[in-house]
């Protein structure tokens, strides 16, 4: 009874189906190199595991803060992006007054709106996975307080218009650009207008550029923005092994990291040319360490490549993404993998 609400609730699914080359969850490939782990070891070792963590985070805020070229005020961390996207939705205006996203998008922002019971405007991209202004102008005359845009998007992988993020702005909706693969982009961002700006906020992730496991997002925005928000985080919420890891791979790990995104990118390029040359697999272009491919058969190339011992994520069942899989880049032998493999099945279709 006290859980009915939830009775048709349906929760973030992932793909978890074990196969050897595993390209369905936009992680970076790359493990830390063993002399970073040694040192994560280290400093891990020093933790007071009997004591909750600094609920400010100051030192790895300070850390990010260089990272990204902004000042530790002008962050909020949290649990994985995840946690501050329902922040914002727990947060921003009234909850009774809709968040507005473009369809199909990353499913965070439908899953947290419904759990807190937030009305959703989901509006169209139009058929090259853009933004229309058309279809942001009938959103608008909803009323939404909030919106979340996601450049580049998932699952598409393409980078949205910035005028018409904009434009959401200027039209007094508090607008949050989730930046999660701007990483391996050479796009413009949306640094500047957060930082300037009392209604746009930048969401940036460690997940995609190597952390995933530690679970660590940040959200960009000016000062007393977001001390705002800050005020309704858990206070607990990045943990002090987090913090430790957090630390020691922003500061020494950073050329690692910046040599792994350089690989990604690169092979990126080989990967999707490559499939480019197969007559049957239409490949849309990505700013992301993932792409989209539409097949003929979708659901059947999907569970072809599983039995090959690979695992992509089978988009096909979404709203305009008919037959479409989204592959995320591997390692140099796992893309081969991927590729061989796809190239066998295409041709038993
Ligand atoms: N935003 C987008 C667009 C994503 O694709 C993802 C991860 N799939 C996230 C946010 C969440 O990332 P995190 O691991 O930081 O929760």
């Amino acid at each position: 009874m006290f859980l009915d609400r939830l009775k048709n609730f349906k929760s973030y699914k992932t793909e978890t189906t074990p196969c050897r080359v595993k390209l369905s969850s936009n992680e970076n490939p790359y493990e830390l190199p063993e002399w970073l782990k040694e040192r994560i070891s280290e400093e891990v070792k020093k933790i007071p595991f009997n004591r909750y963590p600094d609920p400010t985070s100051k030192e790895l805020k300070e850390v990010i803060a260089d990272f990204y070229g902004v000042k530790p005020e002008n962050i909020v961390l949290g649990n994985g992006s995840d946690e501050l996207i329902h922040l914002l939705i727990t947060v921003v205006g009234e909850i009774n007054k809709p968040v507005m996203y473009p369809v199909p998008t990353f499913p965070m922002y439908q899953v947290s709106a419904d759990i807190l019971g937030r009305p959703k405007i989901e509006f169209p991209l139009d058929s090259n996975f853009q933004l229309s202004k058309k279809e942001i102008d009938k959103a608008i005359e909803k009323n939404p307080q909030l919106a979340f845009f996601a450049s580049p998007n998932n699952p598409t992988g393409n980078t949205f218009d910035k005028n018409l993020i904009k434009y959401t702005a200027e039209n007094n909706i508090f607008t949050a650009v989730d930046e999660a693969y701007i990483d391996f982009s050479d796009k413009e961002n949306f640094l500047i207008e957060a930082l300037s700006s009392d209604r746009i906020v930048v969401l940036r992730t460690m997940s995609k550029i190597g952390l995933a496991g530690i679970r660590l997002g940040v959200l960009i925005a000016r000062e007393d923005i977001a001390m705002e928000i800050d005020k309704a985080r858990p206070p607990f919420n990045i943990t002090y092994p987090t913090q430790v890891i957090g630390k020691v791979v922003l500061t020494e790990g950073r050329e690692e990291i910046k040599k792994q995104i350089e690989k990604i990118i690169s092979e990126r390029k080989r990967v999707m040319n490559e499939l480019e040359k197969i007559e049957k697999i239409k490949v849309y272009p990505s700013d992301a360490n993932f792409f989209l491919i539409k097949v003929p058969d979708g659901d059947k190339v999907h569970k072809l490549l599983i039995q090959e011992g690979v695992l992509v994520r089978n988009m096909s069942h979404l709203p305009m993404m008919e037959n479409c899989l989204r592959v995320s880049i591997g390692k140099p032998e796992e893309n081969d993998f991927f590729l061989n493999a796809v190239k066998k099945v295409i041709k038993e279709i």
